[in-house]
Order: structure tokens, then C-alpha cells, then sequence
């Protein structure tokens, strides 16, 4: 067998292997040390990672393949002693998702016979991304998912959208549902799961525990996921999709993520079954829509953004923030923002929170206090189940903080407690009065939303969708202004300190 196909754990389909069939190819697969070691994972993370890869090995096996599996240092340490041991004459891979892995294969390619095969697990190949960015003035989500809708005849009749608009957002607005939904089909760890789970439990550095998981990690296990957020979740998706509720770290959204970024599950399968289980389960529009916009729309664009803008997106800071985390994002424990500490504590249990903690709570207060977006971006990496470079460096530095500006997103997602107050059950457990604005009692949200546009005019006030808040600022008096200014910076100088353990440089090896 002269050829070798290499599987990065983000490739873990055998549909995709189809043009390689087991009696001309083996597998090689890599555990590299490196990259587990490279930020302080969450140990679920690294759990459902390294499980998902063993589980998808048997599969490989019982297909009939013969997989070289390895246990490296590093990556290319790997690569090296599996080319020395079997001497293939070509070793294929599909594009890595991150830039990192790209620029450790695009050099090893150098001496080996290495080639890279383009990535099929999106919808929309990079280089067509590209090519239509590049034919494009607008470069904005709502654009592109237009385009897409049309170019893969999703929802459209007639060459219009299905339903007469392409966006239900006024129906999705609503706060959190009184009602309870079924658990996920959670899975009892296996012997696999279980010794992943020993060896990880033991990793020093890491962060979170691993005792209590119970995700999935083989495709039909995925599929059973799939299937009960259809039938018990998916009517309820568009009408609460920006609601939040104490302690409900999924409330109506899906946690596919995970397992669409692991490739155990693809986009367009999950797009044909979304519309057929609206029919089954009656799903109104507004969540079908709801959830076609975020796998055809979000998802795709903010991968093919990263892939037109790295490596210098990697630079961004348009606010020029400077500071570390507080250790609360590490240690919620002594947090007194009620919503804040519950999102964190929802992170550090299962390595996830839905989609609006990550923009409204978490990403929000750390752009109201000043945190570096490189140092907010590598928490969201290390601390998420379903996090890549590729899918939270574009949501954290575009979509979250407008590091980067305003490329992807019109304006920054700041706001104040009243927002939080609306789309959630926190405030009335909090210790502050989200209604005070002023004082040792006041939601401080509400003084750092003002205080951080006042800080921010010049980078903000020709933007014409921050032109009300402005008018707002503008009509406090100059007492008022001089409150906010004073609260916010007691605010700020009263944060614990970055912990010093959870400091690092990325290393993709
Ligand atoms: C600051 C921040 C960081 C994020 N980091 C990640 C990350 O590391 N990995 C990740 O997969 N998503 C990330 N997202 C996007 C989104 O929050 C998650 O995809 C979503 O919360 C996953 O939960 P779900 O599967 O229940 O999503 P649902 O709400 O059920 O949505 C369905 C699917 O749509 C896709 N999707 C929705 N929004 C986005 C988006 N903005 N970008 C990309 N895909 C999207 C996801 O694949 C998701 O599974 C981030 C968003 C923010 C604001
Ligand atoms: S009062 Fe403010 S800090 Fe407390 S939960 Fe509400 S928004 Fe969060």
C-alpha cells in the first residue's frame, strides 16, 4: 500500500474517505502532546477531542482499514516516523480548518511526498469564498447568506425566499420560556472514554474537570443528538434563540457545534434534515429559517472570512485594549455580576454556553473593561467544547469586540444591564439593582456601556447605527457624565488580576 491518508481530528468521516478505498490506503492518525499542551484546555474539550479520534479509529478498522495510529510529541514528529516506517509514496490530507496546522503541513510538504486535498467539510469550498469576497463591496453576513440561500436553492421559490423575507428576527426575540425540555441523549463514557477521561483528569495545567462527561463522540451517537433537538428544541429555536436562563447552558439551541466541528456530522445533511423534521414536528418558519441562517449563513461565512483574512486578522485591536482577564473567566467563583458568573460557571462545567453568553455576557463585559481580544480569544479557544481558531478567532475579534473595526460586524454588540435584563432571569437573583445607574449598588454594566462610549467617541460616533446612543450620551449632564466616568474606573481598578497560570503563546504543533 503505497498511499497514506492522513486524519487531523477535525476530519473524523468515513463518507468523505469514499475515493480511497481501504485496499489501496492507510490511515495514519496523530495524538500530538504539543497541541493538547498548548492552551489550557478544558478537559471536556480534550476528552470529546481525543475519544471522538480512538472512537473514529475502530470505525476505520471495521470499514477495513489499516490505520497507523500514533502517539507524538508533535505532529511532524509523527509524520516523519510514519513516513520512515511505512515509506508511502504519497501522503494525502484535506486542508486543515486552522492556520497553524496549514503552515506545519505546507512546510513538512517540503520534504515529503505531502499533498492537500480541498477541505469538504463546509458547504462552500475557501477558494470560492474567496473569489466571491473578492467580487463583493459589502463583505456583511446578511449578503452573503442571500447569495447562498440562491446558489444552493435553500428555501427559495421562484428565485424569492420562501415565506416572503429572508429574515425573521422580530419574531425571535423573546425572553426565556417558562417550560422544561427532555435531556440530550447524553452518552455513559465507554472503556475508550473512560481511559481518555483517566489520562486527561491527570494532566496538570488543564482547565475543568472531565469526571462528569457524557457527550457524544461517534457519528450515530451525534445523530441521536441530532435527531431529539429536532423533535423536542427546534419549534422553540427562532422564538428564544437570544434568551438566556440561569443555569440552562442549551435552553433551545442544539450543541451541534461540537460535532459538526469534529466532522462527525456535515452542514448540508444537517440543513436536508432540518427541513424535513420541520415538516414532521410542524416547526414554524421563523426557527427553520432561524437555524438554516446560522450552519448556511454564520457558519460558512465566519469560516471563509477567517480563511480571506488570516494571518493578519490574528493582529487586530481597534479599541487598542491592553488588559489580561480577570481570574474570574478562570475561578467565577467570587464574581458578583449574577450573569456573568453563571456563564462562567456553565464554561467551567461543560465547556459550553450558547451562543448569546458568549456575545452578550461574556464577550461584552470584557470589551466594556479593556480586555486585549487576542487574551479574550484564547480563553474562548481553550475553554469551549466546539472551539477552533478558525470558527471563535472571527466570532471573538469580529463578530464580539469589532477588534477588527467593523469587517464583519455594523457595530459593536456592547450594551448596557437592561439588555441582559430582557432576555434573561438573572437580574432578579443579582446582588446589583440593574435599574440603579449610579452607586455601589448599580449594575455595572450600566455605567461601563456609557462610560466605554465616551472612551470610544472617536472611534464610534460617525458610525451612523451608534448615532442614537451618542444623542443619548450626549443629553447626560456633565455631573452624570463625570459619575460614569468615576464608577466605571473603581469598577476597573476593583477587578482581581489576571492568574498567571492561564498565560500563554499558542503553539499549533
Ligand atoms: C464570542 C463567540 C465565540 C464563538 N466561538 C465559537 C466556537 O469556538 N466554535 C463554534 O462552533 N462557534 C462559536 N461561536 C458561534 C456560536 O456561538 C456557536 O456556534 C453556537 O453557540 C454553538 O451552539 P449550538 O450548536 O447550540 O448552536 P445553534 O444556536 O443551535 O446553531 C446551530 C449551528 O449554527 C452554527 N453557528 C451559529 N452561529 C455561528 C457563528 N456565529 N459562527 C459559526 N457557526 C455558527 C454552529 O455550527 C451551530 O452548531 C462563537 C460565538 C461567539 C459570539
Ligand atoms: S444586574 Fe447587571 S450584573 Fe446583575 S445580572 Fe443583571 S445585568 Fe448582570
Amino acid at each position: 500500500m503505497r498511499l497514506t491518508f492522513l486524519i487531523t481530528m477535525c476530519d473524523l468521516s468515513l463518507a468523505e474517505l469514499k475515493n480511497y478505498p481501504p485496499s489501496e490506503t492507510r490511515i495514519l492518525m496523530i495524538e500530538s502532546q504539543r497541541k493538547w499542551q498548548a492552551l489550557p484546555f478544558h478537559r471536556k474539550k480534550l476528552v470529546l477531542g481525543i475519544s471522538a479520534m480512538r472512537h473514529f479509529k475502530l470505525e476505520l478498522e471495521r470499514a477495513g482499514y489499516e490505520v497507523d495510529y500514533r502517539h507524538e510529541a508533535d505532529f511532524a514528529s509523527g509524520l516523519w516516523a510514519h513516513w520512515r516506517q511505512y515509506n508511502p509514496q504519497r501522503i494525502l490530507a484535506f486542508q486543515p480548518r486552522e492556520w497553524g496546522m496549514q503552515q506545519i503541513l505546507s512546510k513538512l510538504a517540503q520534504d515529503l511526498p505531502l499533498a492537500l486535498l480541498p477541505n469538504p467539510f463546509y458547504i462552500l469550498p475557501r477558494e470560492e469564498f474567496i473569489r466571491w469576497a473578492d467580487s463583493q463591496k459589502d463583505l456583511r453576513m446578511e449578503t452573503f447568506y442571500r447569495w447562498m440561500r440562491r446558489r444552493e436553492n435553500i428555501l427559495i421559490k421562484n428565485g424569492q425566499p420562501v415565506g416572503g423575507k429572508w429574515n425573521f428576527d422580530k419574531d425571535n426575540r423573546k425572553p426565556p420560556p417558562d417550560r422544561a425540555y427532555p435531556e440530550p441523549p447524553f452518552v455513559e463514557p465507554d472503556d475508550i472514554t473512560r481511559t481518555v477521561i483517566g489520562i486527561i483528569e491527570g494532566q496538570p495545567g488543564l482547565w475543568g474537570s472531565a469526571t462528569d462527561f457524557r457527550l457524544p463522540v461517534t457519528r450515530s451517537a451525534a445523530l441521536k443528538w441530532m435527531e431529539h433537538f429536532f423533535r423536542w428544541r427546534f419549534a422553540d429555536f427562532g422564538p428564544y434563540e437570544d434568551a438566556m436562563r440561569q443555569g440552562d447552558f442549551i435552553l433551545t439551541h442544539s450543541l451541534l457545534s461540537a460535532f459538526l466541528n469534529l466532522g462527525l456530522l456535515h452542514p448540508s445533511e444537517l440543513i436536508e434534515r432540518a427541513i424535513a423534521a420541520a415538516d414532521e414536528y410542524a416547526v414554524p418558519l421563523n426557527s427553520l429559517e432561524g437555524f438554516i441562517r446560522q450552519i448556511l449563513g454564520w457558519r460558512e461565512y465566519i469560516h471563509g472570512m477567517y480563511w480571506y483574512k488570516m494571518p493578519e486578522y490574528r493582529q487586530v485591536n481597534y479599541f487598542q485594549h491592553q488588559r489580561g482577564l480577570p481570574r474570574w473567566y478562570w475561578d467565577p467563583e467570587e464574581c458578583e455580576l449574577a450573569c456573568l458568573r453563571d456563564s462562567i460557571e456553565m464554561v467551567k462545567q461543560h465547556g459550553f454556553a450558547h451562543h448569546i453568553h458568549r456575545l452578550m455576557v461574556l464577550s461584552n463585559f470584557a470589551n466594556l473593561i479593556g480586555i486585549h481580544p487576542l487574551r479574550l480569544s484564547e480563553w474562548f479557544w481553550a475553554g469551549f467544547v466546539d472551539a477552533y481558531e478558525w470558527v471563535e478567532l472571527p466570532n471573538v475579534l469580529g463578530m464580539a469586540t469589532y477588534a477588527d473595526g467593523g469587517l464583519l460586524a455594523s457595530k459593536p454588540y456592547i450594551s448596557s444591564g437592561s439588555y441582559i435584563h430582557k432576555m434573561s432571569n438573572y437580574c432578579a437573583s443579582c446582588r446589583f439593582d440593574v435599574n440603579q445607574k449610579y452607586g455601589e449598588n448599580a449594575c455595572p454594566f450600566n455605567y461601563l456601556y456609557w462610560a466605554f462610549l465616551e472612551k470610544q467617541r472617536d472611534k464610534l460616533i460617525h458610525n451612523p447605527r451608534m448615532a442614537v446612543m451618542y444623542r443619548m450620551l450626549d443629553r447626560k449632564t456633565a455631573e452624570e457624565r463625570a459619575s460614569i466616568r468615576r464608577e466605571s474606573e473603581r469598577f476597573i481598578a476593583s477587578l482581581p488580576e489576571e492568574d498567571p497560570r492561564y498565560h500563554f503563546e499558542y503553539d499549533a504543533g
